[in-house]
């Protein structure tokens, strides 16, 4: 396994092995180094340990499905807000009815997407994912007004985003399959929507607050018919 795959691997086994392939290679070619043996085990030691922590810091921290930041992360980054930013409270639109028709994965892997265009949003946002098809995000220094355009770019980002999807209809048969596969009609883009509601430092005194009142807000954008923003004003 080389260096950079063994970090890519994203597990604590991976690391460990490397980390001790690597000091025991050191400790061979220098052996004939004072104290090489105790220094390297104390090194090995130190690596060790550094990696269990920050996997532990990852474990609490991010998602394991969408990889963006958890609700863990959220409500740490909470209490340690200024006196300016805007929360937005963002829910994926009749996802419950996706699920039912394109099957959990296919919802699974829509999340993922949500959360990627969600970390790629201007305004120097932060998104967190706050739990099941919902999603949160932070812009720190900035009013409703300032992020207004940005959430709107996002939304419509989503909502024109064609998700190519297996044709549900696709043949278990080797042979047919073989003969579909390639085919334009083997894939048919479906879209999906997100509502977002939004409030901000000024409109409430903590930072849970704000969260509610972009949660309440939420629910209006679902009310209007979702595919919309609403602020709390
Ligand atoms: P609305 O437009 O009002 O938000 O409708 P909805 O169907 O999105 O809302 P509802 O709360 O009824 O359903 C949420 C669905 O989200 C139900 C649940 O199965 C799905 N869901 C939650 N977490 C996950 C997940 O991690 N993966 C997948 N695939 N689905 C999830
Ligand atoms: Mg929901
Ligand atoms: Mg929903």
């Amino acid at each position: 396994m080389s260096v950079p795959s063994a970090f890519a691997q994203n597990s604590i086994e991976d690391h460990a092995a490397f980390v001790s392939v690597l000091c025991a290679t050191i400790t061979l070619v220098f052996f004939d180094v004072p104290f090489i043996s105790s220094l390297i085990f104390s090194l090995a030691g130190l690596l060790l340990i550094a990696n269990q922590v920050s996997f532990s810091h990852q474990l609490a921290f991010i998602d394991g499905l969408t990889e963006i930041a958890g609700r863990r992360a959220l409500e740490d980054e909470l209490k340690h807000l200024g006196r300016r930013y805007t929360l937005a409270m963002l829910d994926v639109d009749h996802f419950k009815q996706f699920n039912d028709t394109y099957g959990h994965e296919t919802g699974d892997d829509v999340l993922k997407l949500v959360a990627k265009q969600m970390a790629h949003c201007e305004g120097g946002a932060s998104a967190f994912r706050y739990g099941g098809e919902e999603f949160t995000l932070l812009f720190k220094g900035k009013t409703t007004e300032h992020c207004l355009p940005f959430l709107d770019a996002l939304r419509e980002g989503i909502a024109n985003y064609p998700l190519v999807l297996r044709d549900q209809s696709r043949p278990h048969d080797d042979e047919q399959g073989r003969q579909k596969r390639g085919r334009v009609s083997d894939t048919k883009p479906v879209n999906i929507t997100v509502s977002i509601g939004y409030a901000d430092a000024s409109q409430a005194d903590t930072s849970n607050e704000v969260l509610q009142l972009a949660d309440k807000a939420l629910y209006k954008a679902k009310e209007a018919g979702r595919n919309c923003i609403k602020g709390s004003a």
